[in-house]
């Protein structure tokens, strides 16, 4: 078991944060801010257009695709990186779409983030043809895998209560009815072990800001099977994934394996914070990080269920059953948190009562565990949440 300890200097915490919300946003890499400082006033600065070929920020989207993918399970050239992950949900679910043309059912979940939903059902509306999202409950996905389903689209680890999928078994159950899956790894990736190339995946999607630490808006990544990468449609054919881009050619031919996902010019200083931001990743074994992760979280739960048993548990209880969120549900839910990030304890909250908290075991300790559940326990005790102040809210919560 290596010592997770030894990486938390790898992140600039302010002293006196105990931070638990890298669900939503990693804390900074301190290799980040040296990588972006290179690459704008060497790499731009200097060397100007030419940076594209000579620090090769024209492959940087396939590169980090790499570097991401030993954390997900995917074999290397079977993953890119770029845009975000809303748009990735829309290219892939056009992608399957197109493979099962003769079925008009989209399957996922009511847990499913909001955002999937809304693209699927923009994607539907262009399409017109008849297509239907159906979201059942989250235990009910498996009954409703039917010979109609032409693609099953869920969140892998639930973004309000930390519930986590069998991703293997429903995988092969829509398989086994002829659907297609897409699996929105927002926050799996770099939290739970994912084994795509095992489960047999379709397609997956997921975002690096949250577990990876890429930053504030840094860019998604798609995962493609391999054997479907070479005649999947792209569906946003922009010319980045084009076989030749620059010839220019007024047809679209699609490039090669992975490279045929990507879209438009990426966003290059983002993609040098987030190659920043993997170096931390380097020589982790995602079997290691769960295991911390699941001691992690279970003293959160330990401690919060015997120091403040008016907050609700809507995490699932058994470990293997969750990712490396535990949610909390209380009437003063908003509040309480606000008066916790006051104190320098950040976590989040999500409507309508949930007290979120995000574990990462790269650099959360379980002394920030015992502090936060003492932190929220004398605030609490004190009354010290009941202020306006704490109470009106913020556009983002
Ligand atoms: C965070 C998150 C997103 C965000 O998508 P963006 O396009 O990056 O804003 C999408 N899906 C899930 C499940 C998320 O948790």
């Amino acid at each position: 078991m290596p010592d997770f300890q030894s990486r938390r200097h790898l992140f600039s915490i302010p002293d006196g944060v105990v931070y638990l919300d890298g669900n939503s946003l990693g804390p900074l890499p301190n290799a980040a801010s040296k990588r972006i400082a290179n690459t704008v006033e060497k790499e731009w600065g200097i060397d100007l257009i030419r940076a594209w070929n000579t620090a090769g920020w024209i492959d940087w989207p396939a590169n980090l695709g790499d570097r991401i993918a030993p954390l997900v399970g995917a074999t290397p050239g079977t993953v890119t990186v770029g845009d975000t992950l809303s748009i990735r949900i829309f290219q892939v679910l056009a992608a399957a779409l197109r493979m099962r043309p003769d079925r008009n059912v989209i399957l996922t979940d009511s847990g499913n983030f909001p955002s999937d939903i809304y693209m699927a059902d923009g994607l539907a509306r262009l399409v017109n043809d008849g297509h239907r999202i159906e979201a059942v409950e989250p235990e009910a996905v498996a009954d409703r895998l039917v010979d109609d389903v032409a693609v099953l689209m869920l969140t892998h680890v639930d973004y309000r209560t930390g519930r986590m999928h069998d991703m293997a078994e429903l995988t092969g159950l829509a398989h086994e009815v002829g659907a297609l899956t897409i699996w929105d790894l927002a926050h799996s990736a770099g939290a739970v072990p994912v084994d795509l190339d095992g489960a047999k995946a379709d397609f997956a999607a997921g975002c690096t800001y949250k577990y990876l630490n890429g930053g504030p808006g840094s860019p998604g990544f798609v995962y493609v099977r391999p054997d479907h990468i070479e005649t999947v449609e792209p569906a946003l054919s922009g010319w980045l994934g084009h076989a030749d881009p620059f010839a220019f050619e007024l047809d679209y031919t699609p490039a090669k394996g992975r490279d045929r996902m990507r879209i438009g010019t990426p966003s290059v200083i983002a993609l040098a914070a987030l190659d920043a931001a993997l170096d931390a990743w380097s020589d982790v074994d995602m079997r290691d990080v769960r295991q911390r992760s699941i001691e992690l979280t279970q003293l959160f739960i330990d401690e919060m269920e015997a120091r403040i048993p008016e907050a609700k548990l809507v995490s699932p209880r058994a470990a293997e059953a969750r990712g490396s969120h535990v949610s909390f549900s209380h009437p003063e839910g908003y509040a309480l948190m606000q008066a916790l990030i006051a104190r320098g304890v950040i976590g989040d909250f999500r409507a309508p009562d949930m007290m979120r908290f995000g574990i990462a075991p790269l650099y959360n300790t379980k002394d920030d565990i015992r502090a936060a559940v003492t932190a929220l326990k004398e605030i609490l005790e004190s009354g010290e949440w009941d202020q306006d102040r704490f109470k009106t809210r913020a556009a983002v919560t």
